[in-house]
């Protein structure tokens, strides 16, 4: 079974799609135009945010949102210990210092008990990543920040379309961030991304940044990158978007499917009420991960772990960690984590197959 079946995706909307890829190809407007400016309208309605700004890549979103709060080598920046690279990377790229922060146990998202400790003089903000789908506890991180003059960007690269205490991810910070690779709960047909922000002078900003820090044609006032998106992916998002919320459904009822047979056999994911998820991945703890995935595997069921390595224990940050540090949660999370097939047009039956390879492995053992 696949782990996130985009091609039975694809042939769901294959008209619309192939129409909208041809139509692009007939107009021969490849970059920018009308279809970016009518998706970064609809992001911006979905998600209640005044300005969308559609750009390259979930990681080149994280990149321009570095680069408007005019990051500097040797500035701090507070992010999860437990998570994809990119966010701490982009800091890391900066020659800026990612300061790690351990999670939680109950949602993998960045512990904010544990943030003000490492603040320092040099902190400038806070990258909290909304991770598996769940917003991170953004009331208290906003709080913190606040105190102490920072900013806060969300990562929700995993999140779009989730919502906390009832505003959605992207709208609950100043700058939020997502991306469109293919696997994540709304993907396009290469890389995408897209920035969110109620600040309009941050979104102009934004927008320059995106496009070389033009101003007017030929007239640079930033140093910026190529960081746009093809008109083809905002071609394809547009088809997408429309049936999202039909896919969020499909999403949750096979997450509480999951939980409702698994929860006696290994921890299942909790979501307090005040969330929704988008279910980018439905991931359990169990001590017996690597055992589990084996099984799985046997039977042609695709797992993930997600993450193996924690961020700090990655080679690639060890100027940035001062190794006797721990990171207890991360690295406990590591060891047990695992995320089963879950994606917008899975059946019950698929669910139920899954979850009863995972019966069958425990009572067996
Ligand atoms: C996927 C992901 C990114 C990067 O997005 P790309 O579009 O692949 O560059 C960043 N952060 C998190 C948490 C992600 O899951």
């Amino acid at each position: 079974m696949e782990f996130c079946d985009l091609k039975k995706q694809y042939l769901a909307y294959k008209k619309e799609i192939d129409s909208a890829i041809q139509s692009i190809i007939n107009s021969s407007s490849f970059i920018n135009g009308s279809e970016i400016n009518l998706l970064e309208e609809e992001l911006a309605n979905y998600t209640g945010v005044k300005n969308a700004i559609c750009c390259s890549s979930g990681t080149d979103a994280l990149l321009l949102s570095l680069m408007a709060y005019d990051i500097k080598p040797g500035d701090e920046i507070i992010c999860p210990a437990f998570s994809y690279i990119a966010s701490a990377s982009m800091i890391s790229f900066y020659k800026a210092k990612p300061v790690f922060v351990d999670v939680s146990l109950s949602d993998f998202n960045i512990d904010a008990s544990k943030i003000e400790e490492k603040i320092t003089s040099k902190t400038k903000g806070i990258i909290a990543v909304s991770l598996f789908g769940q917003c991170a506890n953004f009331a208290e991180i906003n709080s913190i920040a606040k105190k102490h003059g920072l900013w806060v960007i969300e990562d929700g690269a995993q999140s779009f379309g989730a919502s906390y205490f009832g505003k959605f991810s992207g709208n609950l910070t100043e700058v939020g961030t997502t991306s469109f690779f293919p696997a994540k709960p709304l993907g396009c047909y290469g890389d995408g991304g897209a920035l969110f922000t109620n600040d309009d002078e941050l979104a102009e900003k934004i927008k320059m940044l995106r496009g070389h820090g033009q101003e007017k044609r030929y007239a640079h006032k930033y140093i910026g990158i190529n960081g746009r998106m093809d008109t083809l992916q905002a071609a394809i998002l547009r088809v997408k978007l429309k049936y999202f919320n039909e896919e969020l459904a499909v999403r949750n009822r096979a997450a509480k499917l999951y939980s409702h047979i698994l929860k006696s056999l290994v921890e299942t994911p909790q979501i307090i009420p005040e969330k929704t998820s988008t279910w980018a991945q439905y991931t359990i703890r169990t001590k017996n991960r690597d055992g589990l995935k084996n099984a799985l595997q046997k039977q042609n069921i695709s797992s993930i772990v997600h993450y193996p390595i924690p961020l700090p224990k990655q080679e690639a940050f060890k100027n940035d960690i001062d190794p006797t540090e721990k990171f207890p949660i991360a690295d406990e999370l590591s060891e047990t984590v695992l995320s089963l097939p879950i994606h917008g047009l899975i059946t019950e039956k698929e669910i139920e197959t899954v979850a009863g390879a995972i019966k069958t492995y425990f009572t067996h053992e």
